[in-house]
């Protein structure tokens, strides 16, 4: 789709590198202003491969996923494809399951298949396929790049391993940091159950267990998709069937009559459980030429459910940036990093903490009496006291507000308690 109205005698040229979901709705956004847009990719063409390896199946989006969505019109689309989520659907141990609801009433997020979303968003768009970069780990590849082409712009989009970013390390003056976390995944399947879900599926089920955790999203064919977060070292000690089988006895016996004891002895050793890593850096741009959006700038441990949504998010507000300043990139791009570093930053430390509050604190007895603490100062106060998921999750408020907020809210809750125990005390 073209919007002729703003394009000059010559198209600008915009070369985006990864054709992963941020690059792909990149491009729609790009295309929509009359830009030539191409996008180039390494792996196989997701329309045509039979299993995608490496990355989550499906993924929760949220508003400022769905924000980004809508204004390149294709929010309807994704959400009529998606499974709403109401609540947490907390696990325990004997088996019984709590619910924690995630907002006020009508409030949901999305379970969303990741292919799907990545093939919507190419909706037959062309992609040029790379040479393999490492040619060991992608031998397999039919694809050779045949062309070069000039470009106005890079928009590097090419994931957490980013190889634009690499080049951004010669570059004076430019930060990076990386922190792997000392757990892995792995993914599980709950089937249907006579052709019907397993479990309740407007929910997202979680299994809290310190420092194990599963948690379990819908599916479309009314299957779960399950995945196991667990220190390595753990991972390690794991090396049978029946050690597989041992082990959910003791942490998640419920789930082993729904995932099956024979898929959950094979699957457990299908792939090796995958890394996650945190990626910092600063600035998202190169001179007028280039810039980083997506896990390519800021890869953040999945355990806000923002990783995406922060990355189509990045795409809506350089598109707003475009608008501010007549699409001059020399403008554009710097004030792109000032606008969205400190955001980007402020929801990889907010993922990095949530990594320990779900494990640790969701069962604990503390965590829900601060939820319901929370929610009740919003039901009397609902400008003032927002809970940090709301604010998170269902506004769009920028992220770096959203952690300034926070921290005041913590000072005028702890207040409100003091408050209210000294005249209990005073009675
Ligand atoms: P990617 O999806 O990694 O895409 C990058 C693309 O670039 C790939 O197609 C890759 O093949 C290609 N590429 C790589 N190198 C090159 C190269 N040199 N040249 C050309 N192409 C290249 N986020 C959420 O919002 N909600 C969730 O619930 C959620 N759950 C998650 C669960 C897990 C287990 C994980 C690991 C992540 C989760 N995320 C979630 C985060 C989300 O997956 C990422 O933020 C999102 O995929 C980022 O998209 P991207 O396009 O920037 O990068």
């Amino acid at each position: 789709s073209t919007n002729d109205s703003k394009s000059t005698s010559k198209k600008k040229v915009v070369a985006v590198v990864g054709g992963g979901l941020v690059g792909n709705l990149n491009a729609c956004y790009f295309a929509k202003r009359g830009f030539q847009v191409e996008v180039f990719e390494s792996r196989e063409d997701i329309r045509q491969a039979k299993i995608v390896k490496g990355r989550s199946i499906n993924l929760v989006l949220s508003h400022r996923g769905r924000q980004a969505l809508k204004h390149v019109g294709m929010e309807d689309t994704i959400i009529s494809k998606g499974i709403p989520m109401h609540s947490r659907m907390i696990h325990a141990l004997n088996g019984t399951q709590s619910p924690i609801p995630y907002g006020k009433k009508g409030q949901y997020i999305l379970s969303i298949d990741r292919a799907n979303l990545n093939k919507e968003l190419l909706s037959g768009r062309r992609m040029k396929f790379l040479i393999p970069m490492s040619p060991g780990e992608h031998a397999h590849h039919e694809y050779h790049l045949s062309e070069e082409i000039q470009a106005d712009l890079i928009v590097g989009c090419d994931g957490a391993f980013s190889a634009i970013r690499k080049q951004f390390l010669r570059q004076s003056r430019f930060n990076y940091s990386q922190t792997y976390i000392p757990h892995g995944y792995l993914e599980f399947t709950i089937p249907p159950i006579n052709g019907e879900f397993a479990m309740k599926p407007n929910n997202l089920h979680i299994w809290p267990r310190n420092t194990f955790m599963m948690i379990a999203l819908p599916n479309l064919d009314k299957t779960f998709t399950c995945t196991l977060f667990m220190p390595f070292e753990e991972f390690e000690k794991v090396t049978t069937g029946d050690k597989v089988i041992e082990f959910f006895q003791k942490y998640f016996p419920d789930a082993i009559p729904l995932i099956g004891a024979e898929a959950l002895k094979r699957d457990f050793f299908r792939l090796p459980a995958q890394a996650m890593v945190s990626v910092k850096c600063s600035p998202y741009h190169f001179g007028d030429k280039c810039v980083l959006m997506g896990d390519a700038a800021h890869a953040m441990v999945p355990f806000y459910g923002q990783g995406m949504n922060a990355g189509f998010e990045d795409c809506l507000v350089f598109n707003e940036i475009m608008d501010q300043l007549n699409e001059d990139f020399s403008a554009v791009l710097p004030e792109y990093t000032r606008v969205r570093v400190p955001d980007d930053q402020a929801i990889a430390d907010l993922a990095m903490y949530n990594y320990v509050e779900m494990r640790e604190h969701v069962n604990s007895k503390w965590f829900l009496f601060r939820k319901n603490v929370d929610n009740f100062l919003h039901i009397i106060m609902p400008r003032t006291i927002i809970p940090l998921y709301t604010m998170v999750t269902f506004t769009r408020t920028r992220y770096h507000k959203v952690v300034k907020h926070w921290h005041w809210q913590d000072k005028v809750r702890k207040d409100i308690v003091h408050v209210h125990s000294t005249l209990f005390k005073g009675l």
